[in-house]
């Protein structure tokens, strides 16, 4: 499929994936080979059929193939409103747009029983990886399962590059680092424990961006590099692979979430101050602090946080 982006020109701030077409990133026989490991470590992992899963960085839709028909709602978030689009002509409209930033989600507490986070916490600056984390411990409900990848500070390559001296930060170092502008990694340490201290056990690891770099080196023959599905456990647990694929189950009980209800208004908050949403036809409206957020092109936009 050929996506083209229409962007207007009050819609040109958001985030890096903004007027770039993010299908050019999996071009390449590197990125292929990564996407079809991916694909198959979410089917592995993610727990299907499910009442209603969020996907946060939907970007295009990349993996909407995966749980579309298997889940009785799925919502889509992004912060960037061409990506919707696309993600909108992928999934044939049959999902819930949401523009909005991963660290303020509009939705009330316990609203899903699946999220997912796939190459998105490395994006998200360090300050706000704290309260992304709260956020989906947040929506989730009690049971409710958390599929996210992150960049290992700690891998392999990594520590080989510190042993070689020629790496400027110590790999073993628990804190958060910049690679660069825009792309955090995570000590595995780290991230563990800002699971646990979130309710979150149960964990199904796995680790991938090994065997695609071979895949990228071995010209022709690539289609014959194993994709890492059998070794990608071993990584995970070892946590030594440039991505660990992180599973994690909600262990409460609590608030069990809008079981019954159909409509957006049922699950959707005010990302200002927590209040119940009214469905206009062209936006929702805030019962509480009056904020205003725009419907536009199927998508509603939580950006611009509006309460007055
Ligand atoms: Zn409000």
């Amino acid at each position: 499929m050929d996506f083209k982006l229409h962007l207007e020109p009050d819609e040109t701030q958001a985030d890096m994936y903004e007027n770039v077409e993010y299908h050019d990133f999996w071009e390449g026989v590197e990125r292929r080979h990564l996407d079809r490991l991916e694909q198959v470590l979410i089917r592995r992992m993610l727990k299907l059929p499910a009442r209603r899963l969020v996907d946060i960085g939907c970007g295009f839709g990349r993996l909407a193939n995966i749980y579309l028909d298997k889940c009785r709602e799925v919502v889509l978030v992004d912060s960037s409103w061409s990506q919707l689009q696309q993600a909108r002509e992928t999934t044939g409209g049959r999902c819930t747009y949401i523009a909005s930033n991963a660290a303020r989600l509009p939705f009330r507490p316990g609203s899903f029983d699946r999220a997912l986070l796939i190459r998105v916490f490395h994006h998200i600056p360090i300050d706000q990886a704290e309260s992304s984390l709260d956020e989906l411990a947040r929506v989730l409900c009690g049971g409710g399962q958390l599929l996210f990848t992150y960049s290992n500070k700690r891998n392999l390559e990594r520590i080989a590059r510190w042993l070689m001296r020629k790496l400027p930060y110590n790999p073993f170092d628990p804190s958060t680092s910049y690679i660069w502008e825009a792309f955090t990694m995570h000590h595995p340490r780290t991230i563990r424990r800002g699971l646990v201290e979130r309710g979150f056990g149960d964990f199904d690891l796995r680790g991938s961006g090994i065997l695609d770099k071979i895949a990228g080196r071995a010209g022709k023959l690539w289609k014959w590099v194993p994709l890492g599905v059998g070794l990608a456990p071993l990584l995970g647990r070892l946590a030594l692979a440039p991505w660990i694929f992180v599973g994690g189950e909600k262990t409460d009980t609590g608030s069990g979430g809008t079981d019954e209800a159909e409509l957006p208004e049922a699950y959707l908050q005010c990302p200002a101050c927590g209040g119940d949403l009214t469905g206009l036809p062209r936006s929702y409206h805030c019962r509480d602090c009056g904020g205003e957020y725009p419907v536009k092109d199927g998508i509603i936009d939580f950006r611009e946080v509006t309460a007055q």
